[in-house]
Parts: structure tokens; C-alpha cells; sequence
């Protein structure tokens, strides 16, 4: 996923944290993680973005690419929460009867539990520590971590970094698809590029250009945040995911799946090409958008929530 998809996913799920009901218990959480998201928010486009360019582990950490296999046996695939558009794409796929590998020292999901367990450690860390203390993390450090954390979630669901197909090769599909979406939200959303952030509107978030409001009617972009409106938020992971590992396994395993729903099987780098590509398995481009940007949204706005 590029630069301002990460920051726009980012900002979204703290507006879907805030304009979604949490429960009265929780509320005082849901609250404090929103003022303090929104007190650091012009770090959002670097620091979401800091895992491509400067950790640059983009051939481990990003990716758990699968690979079926077909010698009789089943595989194992984890539930999820049953409002995921991951989970009703995944729900008849083919591929549920069969086997996988995964490719060697790819650990996405390893480094999304790390990178929550740090979270945690650090605010623990704050709150223990007296002010000035030289071992507490300041909150530029830890929103940073916060922001990374987003990169890592939003990139399991991309489907191209679950598949073991090369499509950065050939007609390079995964950077066109990556494309799509960036483009969209630099058309709609204004940008403050000098100084790296988005221009905000009222409420803190990303702001709306004026001039295309009537067109943006129509475009993903909007239909993911009607979608979501709809979508009752829970902090549930689905059952039998007990942490953020168990949970980015289930999305890791769905995003494989959506991945051949889009490109179905038989096609690989070799014979997609730059005509058929929109259009070659049972569901769209246009459905996939709008798939990967909501549960990704959702997932970051679950962890965040979860962890804070
Ligand atoms: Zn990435």
C-alpha cells in the first residue's frame, strides 16, 4: 500500500472509533485514544509510511504469502468477525478445501504483535515513570510506534502481499492496484505536501476537497464510509483469535483468498495483463476496493482500540 492510503486508513479508523457507538464502559478509552490520536496527527503521513522508508522490511514484515497446495489435504483457516467483507468473499472459495505453504521468513504477523505488545509496553512505561524521567518514552515516540503499527495491519490486507504470485513482476498489477487507491484519495482529499499532512476540516480529519464533493458521490472512497457507518464496530477479533497474532492470521489467510477471487487461478504475472486485470475472477475491482479499505479501517480502528 503507498504513502497516503496508510495515513487515510489511519485517520479513518479513529473517525470510525468516534462516530461509531462504543460502550459506555469503554467509552472513556475510545475517548482519550481519539484526543490523543488527534493531538498528534500531522505525524500520521510520516510515521504510517516510516515502515517502507526508512525500516525497509518490506520483503519479510509486510507480506505472509501463501501458496496452496493440493495433495488431499485441508487447511486450516481461522474465523473472523462475520461482518468482514473478508469473511463473505472467503466464505465459498475453492481454495478452503486445500492445503497452503507459506513462504519462507515471511512474519507479518509476528511484527503486528510486536509492534501492539511495544505499544503497550511503553505506555505502561509512561505511566509508571515520573515526568522528566529519562526512561519514559515521550508521545512523539510512542505515537510514531502507533502509527507504524497501522502500516503493518492495512498491508495484511492487501491481497498481493498474501499471494505467492510475483504481480510486482510482469505488468506490475500490485503497484496498480496500490495506484488506484492512492490516486483516489489524493483526488478527493487536500494535502498540505510541504509539510507532509493532510489539510484537516472541523472535526480533525482528512479534508474533503469543496470542488469534488458532487463527484465523490460516486467514487470507493465514499462507499467504504457508508459501509462502515452501517457496520456495528466491535472490539472482537473473531473466535478463537485471542490476540492481535491470532487476529492478523485470520486476515492474512482471507486476504489469500480474496487475492484468487480477484486473479483466479491459472493466471499469474505472466498472462494478466494491463486490459484484463479489473476483470478477470468473481469479484471486481471496484468490490475489492471497497473490501480492502473497510476491513482494514476496521482492523486498525479493533487493535488500536484493543491495545490502548
Ligand atoms: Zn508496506
Amino acid at each position: 500500500m503507498k504513502q497516503y492510503s496508510h495515513a487515510w486508513i489511519a485517520f479513518m479508523a479513529i473517525k470510525r472509533l468516534e462516530e461509531t457507538a462504543v460502550s459506555n464502559t469503554y467509552k472513556s478509552y475510545a475517548e482519550s485514544l481519539i484526543k490523543w490520536f488527534k493531538d498528534y496527527k500531522d505525524g500520521v503521513i510520516q510515521g504510517a509510511w516510516y515502515p517502507d522508508m526508512i525500516i525497509k522490511d518490506m520483503a519479510t514484515s509486510h507480506v505472509l504469502k501463501f501458496t496452496p497446495i493440493k495433495d488431499g489435504s485441508k487447511g486450516y483457516f481461522r474465523k473472523l468477525p462475520s461482518k468482514y467483507l473478508f469473511y463473505e468473499y472467503g466464505k465459498n472459495s475453492d481454495l478452503k478445501n486445500y492445503s497452503y505453504s507459506v513462504d519462507k521468513d515471511n512474519n507479518l504477523t509476528d511484527r503486528c504483535e510486536s509492534i501492539a505488545q511495544s505499544v503497550i509496553d511503553n505506555l505502561k512505561m509512561q505511566t509508571s515513570e515520573e515526568k522528566g524521567s529519562p526512561i519514559a518514552p515521550n508521545n512523539n515516540h510512542i505515537a510514531t510506534i502507533l502509527f507504524m503499527l497501522s502500516h503493518y495491519i492495512a498491508d495484511a490486507h492487501v491481497p498481493f502481499h498474501c499471494d505467492s504470485r510475483q504481480f510486482s513482476e510482469g505488468k506490475n498489477i500490485h503497484g496498480k492496484l496500490e495506484g488506484v487507491w492512492d490516486d483516489e484519495i489524493k483526488k478527493y482529499f487536500l494535502l498540505d505536501k510541504a509539510n507532509e499532512r493532510f489539510l484537516y476540516n472541523p472535526q480533525g480529519y482528512s479534508l474533503l476537497n469543496k470542488e469534488k464533493e458532487s463527484q465523490y458521490k460516486n467514487s470507493f472512497l465514499k462507499k467504504v464510509e457508508d459501509n462502515l457507518r452501517k457496520r456495528k464496530f466491535s472490539a472482537t477479533f473473531g473466535m478463537g483469535n485471542n490476540n492481535v497474532w491470532d487476529f492478523m492470521s485470520a486476515i492474512c489467510q482471507h486476504s489469500y483468498l480474496l487475492s484468487y477471487s480477484f486473479i483466479p487461478q491459472g493466471y499469474d504475472h505472466t498472462n494478466v495483463t494491463t486490459s484484463n486485470w479489473k476483470k478477470l475472477g468473481a469479484i471486481g475491482l471496484e468490490d475489492l476496493n471497497i473490501a480492502v479499505l473497510c476491513d482494514a479501517i476496521d482492523s486498525i480502528a479493533k487493535v488500536y482500540f484493543r491495545i490502548w
